[in-house]
């Protein structure tokens, strides 16, 4: 996948840096980890420092010093989840910050100039999160709306994809210019996002208008928000095969270190998560023993490391009992750990599935 900032190998595993941090890590060891691409929270990045900010100083690329690829959301599933008094409408959603109280507007117009002036590689369209459940009647609303702001943010960043600060200057210095021949001409992508609950024909129904409307690359949104795992494989296998194989594939917000390892090889592109590094902040690492709790009294004394057949830097160096020691002292330290695994893990995870992709496995 060229994009502006990096040439990004998939299928990717992109860690989440909500408020322009992955939580605990310096971007110099994600670089490390192999981070290729890691997201920003609209929302998030709006409220504080907000995007006019972020715009002055260059773009988020510069203000984080992160000089490879980045992808905001849209804000949206933010706003259905943290804001208060959320009031929808056709024109968009007016919110309260969860930060202050203060009140704000969202419609598709002001995503897209938000998710501009932050300058990611790519951004997502503005859309309505369907939960779950919902029922028939539900689901059919909420797609009408997503597909409507779909159209409408897909017309607003055309007329104003133009304006990304990086434009002639990519922001960050001494980024190698990745892209090629017949790519000569590098800006921001706009994903769409196909949505329609756990209904099939509505999913079939988002995903053929949106290919339609022609966007960068399509993702799959409104899944593990609580609906079973069987129903989360067939609406993934119902709706990859409508999306074009030559434009990324993205399923959000997805899962469990088997779970990408399943929906990579279904031929899902992208995915991001907050569990690897929200789960490791509360001392569950992921290893290739399964999950361990690190609290647990039976690594006390355990100097084995975090995972015996992972090569990150934490299990390279460190011990069980010291990384359970950090967690019960309340150390900073133990984060950034716990954090650095986990990612390692999941990164390692895509290595693998592109490695046995390409081998034929
Ligand atoms: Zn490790």
């Amino acid at each position: 996948m060229r994009l502006p900032h990096r040439t990004v190998q998939t299928p990717v595993f992109m860690p989440v840096g909500t408020l322009g941090t992955v939580k605990a890590v310096p971007q110099d060891v994600l670089e490390t980890l192999g981070a290729e691409i890691i997201l920003g929270n609209t929302y998030h990045l709006y409220l504080r420092p907000g995007h006019e900010a972020v715009r002055r100083m260059g773009g988020l690329h510069k203000f984080i010093s992160w000089p490879r690829a980045m992808l905001t959301d849209s804000g949206g599933f933010q706003v259905f989840s943290l804001s208060q008094l959320r009031k929808v409408s056709d024109e968009g959603v007016r919110f309260r910050s969860h930060l202050d109280g203060s009140s704000h507007f969202f419609t598709p117009e002001h995503s897209m100039d938000v998710q501009i002036a932050l300058g990611a590689d790519i951004a997502m369209a503005f859309d309505e999160c369907t939960e779950y459940p919902a029922d028939r009647n539900r689901a059919e609303e909420s797609l009408r709306l997503t597909m409507a702001w779909a159209r409408r943010s897909l017309d607003h960043f055309r007329a104003h994809r133009d304006e990304v600060v990086w434009r002639d200057n990519l922001g960050v210095p001494q980024v190698p210019r990745t892209w090629g021949p017949g790519n000569e001409s590098p800006a921001q992508s706009l994903f769409g996002i196909v949505q329609g609950g756990t209904y099939n024909d509505l999913r079939r129904e988002s995903a053929e208008r949106l290919v339609e409307m022609d966007f960068d690359g399509y993702a799959i949104g409104g899944l593990s928000v609580g609906e079973p795992r069987e129903l989360t494989m067939e609406t993934i296998a119902e709706v990859l095969p409508l999306l074009p194989a030559d434009k990324p594939r993205y399923l959000m917000g997805v899962g469990y270190p088997d779970e990408i390892e399943q929906y990579a090889r279904m031929g899902v592109d992208m995915m991001d998560c907050v569990l690897p590094t929200r789960a490791a902040r509360h001392g569950l690492l992921f290893t290739s023993e399964g999950r361990i709790n690190i609290k647990g009294k039976r690594y006390a004394e355990d100097q084995s490391p975090p995972d015996p057949a992972c090569n990150c830097m934490v299990c390279r160096r460190y011990s069980r009992a010291y990384l359970r020691h950090l967690m019960h002292s309340g150390e900073a330290l133990s984060a950034t750990l716990n954090t650095i695994h986990n990612l390692a893990y999941y990164l390692g995870i895509m290595e693998r599935v592109r490695k046995s992709l390409q081998t034929g496995g």
